[in-house]
């Protein structure tokens, strides 16, 4: 089954916003096997909105597409395919009631009247109420063929995506009889090693994974690992999949931490939950960034004690008692003082794990011996301890970025090591 992807908004031509959109709709719908035949974008007009909608029915008989369903003057997209459909706008009262009773549930005061227009519905079309937002999706079926109008607002075309688009693909892949096709991808997590090395160790196993192939996608944190099966029936795909990731997983030991969405803050922090260990952080060049990370899993009370953002060199000697001729010997930005930054912090702290960071984020600051991206961690779990120097890319802000991602890893080998000591 083929289909059309049309996404809608100025905003979208003048790339003010990133299409998102039709990008987690392509995953979604290759997930349950249609072939997406075809992308378009256009503007908040009408005729601009027909020609787009009429032609992707011509094409594929099938079309989803987001925007323009909004209560404003840009909004057209209903009615330009309504028209496509030879379809009345009729004002659906049931709808109409739904949509005060939200405004009214949000304590703002009555429904304005231009929001009456989001209950007016092309005749014969199925409302897919959307639980998000006040547009709701529109399901529209007839000679042109199938339409599927969605809202622009992410989350809200996620949830309707989800909730009342992908099941109805199911049943009508599952009704068309032939056997259900899927494309299907998994991610394995790598951090703190370069794509080149991750292509050496992975290199012959590549070719013995098939039917699943293999991407590599760098982003800050890491190079994530993508294995796809294409046109496989569900339960092939997810078996190839599992293989082909259990045996990446063999060959690369430690450098991987996760899969799919993992964050490294939450598997770091699950890894020492599992052994009842405190963690503490010390913080320069990230200014905070590591806590940051670590406060924003759910349930990181249970394992983040608290941290220190010593920035100034008075603030690494009074706060974490870094010896100042340590400093003045060694500058700053050294081995020797992550290691006494994070001796600090777990003195004050009185936590069982720390990781301490100090680096040149730039854009000035560098020197010959130590230019920008230098940056010095040290990691402690009980009584193991691993320091390193690392030279980041990028901008300060990567740097920053990179450092905090580092840090977190040093702690999740700091607990490997410790692990495999007997500890902790
Ligand atoms: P609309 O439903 O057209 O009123 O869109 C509402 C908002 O959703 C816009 O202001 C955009 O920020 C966002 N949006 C619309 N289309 C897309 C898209 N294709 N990808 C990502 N965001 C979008
Ligand atoms: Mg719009």
């Amino acid at each position: 089954m083929d289909l059309e992807i049309v996404t809608i908004g100025t905003e979208l031509l003048l790339g003010f916003t990133l299409d998102s959109n039709a990008a987690e709709i392509a995953q979604a719908v290759a997930a349950v096997g249609a072939r997406v035949a075809g992308h378009t974008t256009v503007g908040d007009a009408g005729p601009a909105i027909h020609e787009a909608v009429a032609g992707a029915l011509r094409r594929s008989g099938f079309v989803i597409t987001t925007g323009g369903l909004g209560p404003t003057k840009d909004d057209v997209t209903k009615r330009a395919i309504a028209d496509i459909f030879d379809a009345p706008l009729e004002l659906d009262e049931a709808y109409l009631e739904r949509l005060r009773e939200r405004f009214a549930a949000m304590g703002r005061g009555p429904m304005p009247e231009t929001n009456r227009c989001q209950a007016e519905v092309p005749r014969g079309a199925t409302v897919l109420p959307n639980r998000k937002g006040t547009a709701p999706g529109l399901w529209m079926e007839g000679p042109p063929g199938t339409a599927v109008l969605l809202p622009g607002v992410p989350f809200e075309m996620r949830a309707l995506m989800r909730d009342e688009v992908v099941p109805r693909l199911e049943d009508r892949l599952q009704r068309s009889g032939g056997p259900l096709r899927v494309i299907r991808s998994r991610i394995l997590r790598t951090t703190g090693i370069a794509e080149s090395r991750l292509a050496e160790i992975l290199g012959e196993l590549e070719a013995t994974l098939a039917p699943a192939t293999l991407a590599y996608l760098p982003q800050i944190g890491g190079v994530d690992l993508r294995f796809t099966v294409w046109g496989q029936p569900p339960d092939r795909a997810d078996r190839a999949l599992e293989r082909a990731i259990s045996a990446a997983r063999a060959h690369l030991g430690t450098c991987w931490y996760g899969a799919d969405d993992d964050d490294l803050a939450a598997v770091v922090l699950e890894l020492l939950c599992r052994d009842g260990l405190r963690l503490c952080v010390a913080e320069s060049c990230t200014g905070g960034l590591v806590g940051s990370r670590l406060t924003a899993i759910p349930g990181s009370s249970a394992v983040f004690v608290g941290g220190v953002i010593s920035y100034a060199n008075e603030s690494k000697i009074h706060d974490l008692g870094v010896p100042a001729e340590l400093i003045e010997a060694h500058g700053a930005v050294s081995e020797v003082v992550a290691e006494a930054m994070v001796d600090g912090a777990l003195r004050r702290f009185g936590a069982d794990a720390g990781v301490a960071v100090t680096g040149i984020a730039g854009p000035s600051g560098g020197t010959l011996e130590k230019p920008v991206g230098t940056v010095c961690l040290s990691a402690r779990v009980r009584n193991v301890r691993r320091t390193v120097s690392v030279r980041l890319p990028g901008g300060r802000d990567q740097i920053r970025g990179r450092a905090a991602q580092a840090a977190l890893n040093l702690v999740r080998l700091a607990h490997g090591e410790a692990k495999a000591a007997g500890g902790p």
